[in-house]
């Protein structure tokens, strides 16, 4: 057990060295949230030793946890500073979310598939994560008007803006989601004006699980 620790803490500090400084990551709030969230508590324990590696790994259902790199990346974008209400679509197993609850007040996370939701809500309490974290199994393209504006939300899910979030988006609120239709994503960031209308970037290339609607198990 011990020495799994040195193991996981030793592959956690070459992942920011390697897949993240090395790629532009600057944000040190980032760096600091990924340096301690215990990534490998969100993968299955067949894969767990490959958690720190550069890429997506499944984590059920047909399902993936994003690359280390593409978490900071998006997180980065939202450009955090501690007091924000965060909306995510697509808990998957709760890793982002993890990361997200260590940068802002207070994460509403929504994952469609019951499974995974349950997931995420032990994962997230293993990892002592969950205290300000609210998760909803749901479709996530509704957003959770209850705790609406929300000061920032990202989508982990590849496919097209729902008019929720953007109604649901305070004013001055950034959106960062892979936009495009089926494997064919592309990062975009939109900010909401003080008029309602939308300044808009659109970034990286990148493929992303589908964004589907409605509650289901696939
Ligand atoms: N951030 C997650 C990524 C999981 S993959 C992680 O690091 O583990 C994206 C997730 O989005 C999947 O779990 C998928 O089921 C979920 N998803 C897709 N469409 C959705 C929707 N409309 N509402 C909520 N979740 C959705």
């Amino acid at each position: 057990m011990h020495q799994d620790g040195h193991f996981y803490e030793r592959a956690r500090r070459r992942m920011i060295a390697q897949q993240l400084l090395a790629r532009g990551i600057d944000d040190s709030r980032v760096l600091e949230a990924m340096a301690t969230v215990p990534r490998h508590l969100f993968v299955d324990s067949p894969l767990r030793r490959r958690a720190y590696q550069d890429s997506a790994l499944p984590i059920g259902e047909g399902q993936t946890i994003s690359q280390p790199y593409m978490v900071a990346r998006m997180t980065q974008l939202l450009a955090l500073c501690g007091h924000e209400k965060v909306l995510e679509i697509g808990t998957g197993c709760g890793y982002q979310t993890a990361v997200l609850s260590h940068l802002c007040r207070r994460v509403y996370s929504i994952e469609r598939i019951p499974s995974l939701h349950e997931k995420a809500r032990r994962n997230l309490r293993h990892a002592r994560c969950a205290a300000n974290v609210m998760l909803k199994c749901g479709d996530g393209l509704l957003g959770w008007p209850d705790y609406a504006p929300f000061d920032a939300i990202i989508v982990t899910a590849g496919g097209f803006a729902s008019h929720a979030w953007m109604q649901q988006l305070g004013i001055g609120g950034v959106i960062v989601m892979p936009e495009g239709k089926a494997g064919v994503h592309r990062l975009v960031r939109r900010r909401k004006r003080a008029d309602g209308a939308f300044d808009e970037e659109y970034l990286d290339d990148c493929t992303f699980v589908p964004l589907l609607e409605g509650v289901g198990h696939r």
